[in-house]
């Protein structure tokens, strides 16, 4: 028997009003896992509402200390790490995702907490100087009401990397996470309740883009909508947004350049451009799924990125030793494979790895890893995002032609570079426009630090000290002194 989820508004947990319900699907199987409310405009409303009394009446901002805010969420922080297990289980089994890196994206979610939480009490303003007959005060106040319509790639760590520094700075929220995982989603105002958090300061629906997240996106009781999601649905969301000029933030999506130099360690660059586009089945915004490798090593380099696809073991996500599971749904499954017939046309295939021989996993999304050789960095399978595990290996010579063909593309999220020559690194990275350049490593990304992205990619960032700044408002106070 699937379990029947239910929304969570103002402290209580509830169907939606006309009782619609959708499946959760394991992606692994094809198997229903679970059944989720189908919210509509009218629960979306009530939502909304909720989260815009409990601002409004003081009791939660201004009335509840910074201390106490943190302190919710440094308790949240140990019910997460106390649930570990458990809540890593349920995301792999929800998103497809291997057990292994379930439980370090868990980890994560547990000191994103901790994190925010520490912000709580440090969060402050600032006195310019403004000559002798008057001061003046900017305090920092939470933006009010904020939505959260998250995706389904790290379901769990989306959600969180709202929610929490939402929390800390003093706002109410409504989370609308991806309809494809809704399941860790709905852990979260339990781990919030048991913290210690009011009814009303964390609501929770899931349903459909269209139908329950739009509407957040509408409402002029919403100032505020952290997205992160497809570059087409960001721009939905900014348009939509348009008319009560709804402060925004969009973690978008990416075709991030990855870049091996000949003087590069070559089995550290191997590896690492491997995870950076086969980690999380490919189902990376940043992932690395432009490889650039300089003709110096381009044979060997992709002679060993061929025998790394070999030995990725696709399988079923909850087992130990699996290091692909299937993609998140069978929609995506089918994008990614136009895409993997895209790139034949456009390139040589130089491998594609084999589907799991388990029968029990016949009916799974699975899409084996493919490398796609002397790739022409005008091409489809290298302009334009498939959120799969394909990569496209471009040769080049120098380093000024890697550098205009990495910036040669719509979005600017992340970069790679690989290189043993500091200079060459460092004024690389300089001149890559994207919001995260890694050098000699890929896709690590530490809570402490800004997340997001330059051109089509985004706008703001998530994480670090930017993303309690995200959620705060900021007012003047000018007080004449004059006698
Ligand atoms: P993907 O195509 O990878 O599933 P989307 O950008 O469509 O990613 O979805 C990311 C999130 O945006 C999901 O929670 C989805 O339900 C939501 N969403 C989709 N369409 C809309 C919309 N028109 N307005 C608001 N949210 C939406
Ligand atoms: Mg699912």
């Amino acid at each position: 028997m699937a379990d029947a989820l239910q929304n969570y508004i103002d402290g209580k947990w509830l169907d939606a009003a006309d009782g619609g319900r959708f499946d959760v699907f394991d992606p692994s199987t094809g198997a229903v896992i679970a059944t989720a409310p189908d919210s509509q405009p009218a629960d979306v409303e009530r939502a909304i509402d909720a989260a815009r009394r409990t601002f409004d009446d003081g009791a939660w901002w201004p009335g509840t200390s910074e201390r106490e805010r943190g302190r919710i969420l440094l308790r949240a922080a140990d019910i997460v790490r106390r649930e570990h297990e458990r809540l890593s289980q349920m995301e792999s089994l929800d998103s497809g995702k291997p057990i292994g890196e379930a439980r370090e994206d868990i980890s994560e979610v547990a000191f994103m907490f901790e994190y925010y939480g520490g912000w709580a009490t440090k969060i402050h303003g600032d006195i310019p100087p403004v000559g002798p007959d008057a001061m003046s005060l900017v305090v920092k106040e939470p933006m009010g009401v904020a939505a959260a319509i998250t995706p389904w790639n790290y379901p769990m760590m989306m959600a969180v990397q709202k929610v929490a520094p939402a929390i800390a700075a003093g706002c109410t929220l409504i989370l609308k996470p991806a309809e494809q995982t809704p399941l860790t989603a709905l852990e979260i105002p339990k781990i919030l309740e048991e913290a210690g958090l009011p009814a009303g300061v964390l609501n929770v629906i899931t349903g459909f883009g269209e139908t329950a997240g739009a509407p957040l996106v509408a409402s002029p009781k919403v100032d505020k909508v952290g997205f992160t999601g497809s570059k087409e649905i960001g721009k939905l969301i900014m348009r939509n947004g348009a008319d009560t000029l709804k402060r925004v933030t969009l973690e978008l999506g990416g075709k991030s350049p990855n870049i091996v130099f000949a003087d590069a360690d070559f089995d550290a660059a191997i590896e690492g451009s491997c995870n950076g586009i086969f980690w999380n089945q490919g189902e990376i915004c940043s992932a690395g799924s432009r490889v650039l490798v300089q003709r110096e090593i381009y044979d060997d380099a992709l002679n060993a990125m061929v025998e790394h696809a070999k030995g990725v073991k696709l399988g079923a996500p909850g087992a130990e030793g699996t290091t692909m599971g299937p993609l998140v749904s069978k929609d995506q499954a089918e994008r990614v494979e136009r895409y993997i017939e895209i790139g034949s046309s456009e390139a040589s295939m130089a491998v594609q790895g084999d589907r799991p021989t388990d029968p029990a996993l016949a009916g799974g999304y699975f899409v084996p890893p493919t490398i796609f050789a002397d790739v022409d960095n005008k091409a489809r399978i290298a302009q334009e995002e498939i959120f799969g595990p394909v990569m496209s290996v471009i040769p080049f010579s120098t380093p000024e032609e890697a550098l205009a063909m990495s910036n040669d593309n719509e979005y600017g999220l992340a970069a790679a570079v690989w290189t043993r020559d500091i200079k060459k690194a460092m004024n690389t990275a300089r001149a890559l426009r994207a919001g995260i350049v890694w050098i000699n490593d890929t896709q690590t990304a530490p809570s402490e630090t800004p997340w997001g992205g330059y051109k089509q990619s985004g706008i703001g960032r998530e994480l670090g000290a930017s993303g309690v700044e995200d959620y705060l408002e900021a007012k003047h106070i000018y007080v004449n002194l004059a006698e």
